[in-house]
């Protein structure tokens, strides 16, 4: 069996009794949970984190869900699945019109929520190669965008989640060189746009797992002071 980048959700939820259940069953079905108890955590998390998912309970102590879907609207499209409860239907309405991809009402099955969060995961990703092909190759290197999947030389490489992310991020700009702080913050999130420590060590990662000769890298090339470029061919 091949490994794949594991998909990150974030849980923004007061419930305590829901984020045991999800915080011990994500794992086994394939996700990575982080929780935040209040809109404010979630905020700031969503913006440390960058997840692929976020699941957010619109009755929050110190926040309205709807004012938070449009915090988080201002700088990312995250896909978002809403937790309502049966007497929630206008909110839910405004959280579908303010961008919300989904919602879910409790009390939820595992299996309901489960579907949903695949379903909008894969449509996210369609969405995000409509316009390219879902798989990307240059040279050894083959990026398949639909499945997760990278191959080197017909041997599939496996990734972490940021590694994935940081290599998809310069193959949507392939050919491009994106700059450090583009990167950082495509990758990490708007907070880490200075931290550019981060994306020489994950640099040195991927290159490690993806280059024949890492210290002179074929596709994962250095742009001087500026950023990186994916070589295509
Ligand atoms: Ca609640």
């Amino acid at each position: 069996m091949s490994e794949r980048p594991i998909p990150t959700v974030l849980l923004i939820e007061d419930e305590p009794e829901i984020r045991r259940f999800l915080r011990t069953t994500f794992p086994e079905h394939g996700f990575r949970i982080y929780e935040a108890v209040t809109g404010a955590d979630g905020l700031v998390q969503a913006e440390a984190r960058n997840p692929d998912l976020i699941l957010l309970d619109l009755g929050l102590p110190d926040m309205d869900g709807v004012q938070i879907i449009k915090r988080l609207r201002e700088w990312t499209p995250v896909p978002i699945i809403v937790l309502s409860v049966r007497d929630q239907e206008q909110t839910k309405v405004a959280a579908l019109g303010l961008g919300a991809d989904d919602y879910v009402t409790k009390p939820f099955g595992l299996n309901e929520l489960l579907a949903r969060m695949r379903a909008t995961l894969r449509h996210t990703a369609r969405a995000a190669v409509a316009d390219s092909d879902p798989v990307f190759t240059t040279g050894d290197l083959r990026v398949d965008l639909g499945r997760r999947q990278v191959w080197v030389a017909e041997k599939e490489v496996h990734l972490t989640p940021i590694e994935y992310k940081l290599l998809t991020t310069l193959v949507k700009y392939a050919g491009k060189v994106v700059t450090h702080r583009q990167l950082l913050k495509e990758v990490w999130g708007p907070l880490h746009v200075d931290e550019s420590h981060y994306l020489r060590v994950y640099m040195r990662q991927l290159r490690y797992k993806l280059e024949a000769n890492p210290a002179h890298p074929r596709y994962l090339v250095t742009e001087l002071g500026v950023g990186y470029r994916l070589k295509t061919e």
